[in-house]
């Protein structure tokens, strides 16, 4: 497909970089413009790939397609290094878990209820574990930040051209249609711009009077130094998610999104890194490098907001929180959306309409 149309991508975080990718790859015309590439929120991440427990089907659906999306684009983007390494999970009540299963096995995912002896065969190096938990087959992780740039860099050798460390102060239109974006070079013409702008979207859509009302709550999450192999996949225990990443870091939120830390954030990844070391038998032998507070990109009503605005033509939104889980999809599917004007159907519950 060939696209005459000069299309302008706000954000290298992982969804930037995901549209960006997916939309040069089809044969568009395309400048990615980021303050940051890498992101902001993508390299505060937990990078947990899911479609866990608290999610209505049609999200389930949705996330679920992006997992496989993931494999998909992973044999095609060197560099983007997935590890399907499965969950152990008993971060909830005994009978919400045992709900969690039974609907989520009816609907397909790969989840089912193991005993302690199977949890210490799969995870030996966890201290306490309970007599109930699920494993989950299908779930991973990716390196955000290192996937972000491959992804880009992938991008530029199809012919993405990049315009780091430029800010964009403003969004212009004409007579309800996408003319230009303004920087504080100057300004740039486009025929369409996509905002992958993380929790900046709202400031950036409200230059042309849209609202996009997200939240943006904070997340903690302490980093070990490398160590030696310890965990052989993710770990989403009550009060600590942990997993170990490519480098051997032990990695720990107290949720998936990690944890508030209120007015201390050096207090909390102290005590965090604490819980973390009782928790894993030969952890007295981990030391902490450094911790992250990032801020999800998190639409009020918790799900994504994506598409374009009612009102100006040209103006593709892409916001969400679990960008990781669902980047995959949003790059292809917003492609998809852009250059055909063919709406997907797994993307229907998330226009920005809804909140109108
Ligand atoms: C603590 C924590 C844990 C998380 N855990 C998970 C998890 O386990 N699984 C999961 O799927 N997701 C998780 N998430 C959510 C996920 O990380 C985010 O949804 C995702 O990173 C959002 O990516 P993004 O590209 O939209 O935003 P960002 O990474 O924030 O990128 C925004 C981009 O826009 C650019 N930008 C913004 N404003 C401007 C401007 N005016 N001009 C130019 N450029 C601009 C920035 O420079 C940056 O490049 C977690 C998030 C946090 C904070």
């Amino acid at each position: 497909m060939t696209d005459e149309r000069n299309i302008i991508v706000i954000g290298g975080g992982i969804i930037g970089a995901s549209i960006a990718w997916h939309l040069v790859t089809a044969g568009a015309k395309v400048r990615l413009i980021a303050e940051k590439t890498g992101g902001v929120a993508t390299p505060t991440s937990f990078a947990w790939i899911n479609a866990s427990w608290g999610n209505p089907e049609p999200y389930y659906r949705l996330r679920t397609r992006s997992m496989a999306e993931w494999t998909r684009l992973a044999a095609e983007v060197p560099g983007v290094n997935l590890a399907w390494s499965g969950g152990l999970c008993w971060d909830l009540p005994r009978d919400e878990l045992l709900t969690y299963v039974r609907e989520h096995a009816r609907w397909g995912y790969d989840v089912r209820q193991i005993s302690a002896e199977e949890a210490a065969s799969i995870e030996p190096a966890i201290r306490d574990l309970p007599d109930l938990a699920l494993h989950v087959r299908d779930e991973g992780s990716a390196e955000p930040v290192a996937a972000t740039l491959a992804l880009i860099e992938s991008a530029r050798a199809k012919g993405l051209e990049v315009l780091e460390g430029v800010t964009v102060a403003g969004l212009r239109a004409t007579s309800g249609k996408i003319t230009a974006v303004r920087t504080a070079d100057g300004i740039l013409a486009a025929d369409a711009v996509v905002v992958a702008s993380g929790v900046n979207t709202p400031v950036l859509a409200a230059t042309l009077g849209i609202e996009v009302p997200i939240e943006a709550p904070p997340g903690l999450i302490v980093h070990s130094k490398p160590a030696p192999k310890m965990l052989n996949g993710l770990v989403i225990a009550p009060e600590l998610h942990v997993r170990q990443t490519h480098e051997g870091r032990i990695i720990a939120g107290s949720d998936f999104g990690g944890s508030d830390p209120g007015g201390d954030p050096e207090g909390t990844a102290r005590d965090l890194f604490a819980k973390l070391r009782t928790f894993l038998k030969g952890g007295e032998k981990l030391e902490m490098d450094f911790h992250t507070l990032g801020y999800r990109p998190t639409p009020k009503d918790g799900y994504p907001i994506l598409g374009s605005a009612d009102g100006v033509d040209g103006l593709y939104l892409a916001v969400t929180h679990s960008g990781v889980t669902l980047a995959p999809a949003i790059g292809r599917f917003a492609t998809q959306e852009i250059l055909t004007g063919e709406p997907e159907p797994l993307l229907a519950p998330y226009r920005l309409s809804r909140f109108a």
